[in-house]
């Protein structure tokens, strides 16, 4: 008896063990010559899995939400307007940021389960002009995935900024940021990027930094502004030391191990084993007579899976028995449905054993609480979707 836990909830993630040891050495100088290359090289590693060989790199201490922040204080100037896709909470988020630097937002909810349609983004987009729009790529909340390049293919024709909230999908799902045109791409390091909670990274295209550059008003927000930040990005590229506040070193030699790994792995194999270990999970949680959030298979994430308590069941009474078997899973995030289902997280360094702990620990405890299954159903289910040939 270890005690072992399994941490499948979507962030904090399962973390590689060299990652945490990498994590673990002794703290240098920040600007010691193998920091700076180490912060240097994962820079140049950002690139990679962004796909953004043109795209400039921020790597911040921070979370996930000052990634967001500083798109947005950097990007957007009093009365600018900015138009809001949401598919959940993190949607939700980039209005109440957008609106706090002052500008006019629209937002365009999804009803629950579904996404935005381009049709009504298109509409928006040619009654106003919008200086940016924001895109929740995973919206964690209910583990909607929406498919960013259509929407990147509006903006462009519309003259729009875009800015993705890729916090659940970096590193975990499709994305090619220069091919497709997106302005800023976002993310926190414990998502699926594999890294302990601290760091904020994002990249952001020429076009991106060309706007910045031209704004009228200074960035209102010391910390994220951009000006304190491309100095310090740009030395580290070029291998030279500078400070303006001082880098989370260990988090930093962490990120490196953990994107070295990804860049090893291949982006395109790395989306591939998400989608295909996501596709089986959802079908062996479908045999167990549950219900997920995503109204259809093309709009549900790979990086997590939402979904509703059956009937009858207590979902405090089974979230509390799988925790007593040492799988942690999430509650519910969405207000409207906070306590009528829960979340899985599958991110990372996921596997199918991860898969199938989480599936024989669900099974025992929805068997318990008297949910109507066939014991083994969702581990038999899922040993044949993963046997399948691609
Ligand atoms: C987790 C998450 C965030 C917020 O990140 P923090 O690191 O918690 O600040 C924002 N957007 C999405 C889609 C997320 O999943």
């Amino acid at each position: 008896m270890k005690g072992r836990k399994l941490l499948m909830i979507p962030g904090p993630i399962e973390f590689e063990p060299e990652v945490l040891q990498a994590m673990g050495m002794a703290t240098t100088s920040h600007v010691a010559p193998d920091f700076i290359e180490v912060f240097g090289n994962s820079l140049e590693l950002m690139r990679e899995v962004w796909k953004s060989p043109m795209g400039q790199p921020f790597i911040v201490a921070g979370t996930g939400t000052l990634a967001m922040d500083m798109a947005i204080s950097n990007l957007i100037e009093h009365g600018d307007r900015v138009l809001i896709i949401s598919s959940g909470y993190f949607g939700k988020r980039f209005e109440d940021i957008s609106k706090r630097y002052g500008a006019n937002t629209t937002i365009l909810e999804a009803p629950l389960g579904e996404v935005v349609s381009l049709d009504s983004i298109e509409k928006e987009l040619k009654t106003n002009q919008y200086k940016a729009l924001t895109i929740t790529h995973v919206d964690t909340s209910t583990g909607i995935l929406v498919n960013p390049k259509p929407i990147a293919d509006l903006a462009k024709k519309y003259n729009t900024l875009s800015v993705l909230d890729g916090v659940c999908s970096v590193a975990g799902e499709e994305i090619n940021q220069d091919e497709w045109g997106i302005d800023v791409v976002l993310t926190g390091s414990q998502k699926a990027i594999g890294v302990p909670p601290g760091l904020a990274l994002l990249i952001a295209s020429q076009k991106a930094m060309e706007v910045w550059e031209n704004r009228k008003t200074p960035v209102c927000n010391y910390y994220a502004d951009w000006n304190n930040w491309l100095p310090i990005m740009n030395a580290y590229e070029e291998r030279r030391p500078s400070y303006f506040g001082t880098p989370a070193v260990n988090l930093i030699v962490a990120l490196e191990s953990s994107l070295k790994i990804i860049c090893k792995e291949g982006m395109d194999k790395r989306v591939k084993r998400h989608r295909g270990l996501a596709m089986a999970f959802r079908t062996a949680i479908a045999s167990l007579n549950l219900k997920l959030l995503p109204k259809t298979n093309e709009i549900a994430a790979n990086t997590l899976t939402a979904v509703y308590y059956p009937k009858g069941i207590d979902g405090t009474a089974l979230l509390s028995k799988i925790a007593n078997d040492n799988v942690i899973v999430a509650g519910g995030l969405l207000a409207e449905i906070k306590t009528s289902y829960f979340r899985i997280g599958h991110m990372g360094s996921v596997s199918s054993n991860d898969l199938i702990s989480v599936l024989a620990v669900l099974e025992r405890a929805l068997l318990d609480l008297g949910h109507q299954m066939i014991a083994g159903k969702s581990l038999q289910t899922f040993q044949n979707e993963l046997l399948k040939p691609d």
